[in-house]
């Protein structure tokens, strides 16, 4: 696990017209769930891909517990990101979809066993390991998502809106899913969504983005329950 810690993060468009990002100070703590929340176009995604590496920082540093990491190689950052929008291989199955990034990285098959078999359980997915994704509810293809996220035992995960394309019911369920299993493997966690009821209910903290720039860093209940 390791903290995450931004200092002046920006990221200029259009030769600079456009602060997407604009000077964003964070300290995210070891094990934190730290929601981001804001309009859409505010710049959340553009920071969280900052973060992972996808995107070219304009100014200002990343740290990932002490390591600078502006010039690390987003394969080589100690973290893992899941998006809305799933990115499973349909053609595979469930244990080879949770599989794949440690079978890329080389990991031994008795190693990949039981990390696969340990987040299957962790994520209630023992019975469809041999599903292919088209088999499986929208509520289990996320999970099968995470899954992949988790076998690498990474240091922090990075999410970006991961529950919009769901519907209400399983919005809500997935909610407490994800926020549970953040508590039960205590991975420092930025979860990015303009829901505001997730912010209001996931996290440790909540981080209020506008037009680029942190409004406000508190918990939610002293952002969301001011009089
Ligand atoms: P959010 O995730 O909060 O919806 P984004 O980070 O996607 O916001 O976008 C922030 C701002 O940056 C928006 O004004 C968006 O139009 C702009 N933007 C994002 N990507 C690019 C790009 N590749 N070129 C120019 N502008 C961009
Ligand atoms: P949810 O309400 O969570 O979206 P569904 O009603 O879609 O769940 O699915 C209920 C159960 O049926 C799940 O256990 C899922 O694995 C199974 N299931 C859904 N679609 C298929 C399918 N095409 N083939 C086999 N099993 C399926």
């Amino acid at each position: 696990m390791a903290s995450v810690t931004l200092q002046n993060l920006t990221k200029s468009y259009a030769g600079g017209a456009l602060k997407a990002v604009d000077g964003v100070s964070l300290d995210i703590e070891d094990g934190e769930f730290l929601v981001l929340v804001g309009p859409s176009g505010c710049g959340k995604s553009t920071a969280l891909r900052m973060i992972a590496g996808l995107e070219e920082i304009t100014d200002g540093a990343v740290w990932i517990g002490d390591e600078f990491v502006n010039d690390v190689h987003p394969k080589d950052r100690d973290i893992a990101m899941v998006f809305q929008s799933y990115a499973l291989y349909p053609h595979m199955s469930v244990y080879n979809n949770i599989a794949f990034p440690l079978q890329i990285a080389k990991m031994p098959k008795s190693e990949i066993d039981t990390r696969v078999q340990e987040a299957a359980r962790v994520l209630e997915l023992e019975a469809y390991l041999k599903r292919r994704p088209g088999q499986l509810s929208g509520g289990q293809r996320q999970r099968v998502a995470m899954g992949r996220a988790i076998v690498r035992k990474p240091a922090v995960f990075l999410m970006d809106e991961p529950l919009s394309n769901l519907d209400a019911k399983l919005r809500v369920q997935m909610r407490a899913e994800i926020a549970s299993l953040q508590h039960r493997l205590g991975v420092t966690t930025i979860y990015v969504t303009h829901d505001q009821v997730e912010a209001m209910t996931m996290g440790h903290r909540v981080a209020l983005l506008k037009d680029g720039t942190l409004q406000q860093v508190d918990t939610p209940s002293n952002i969301y329950n001011k009089p």
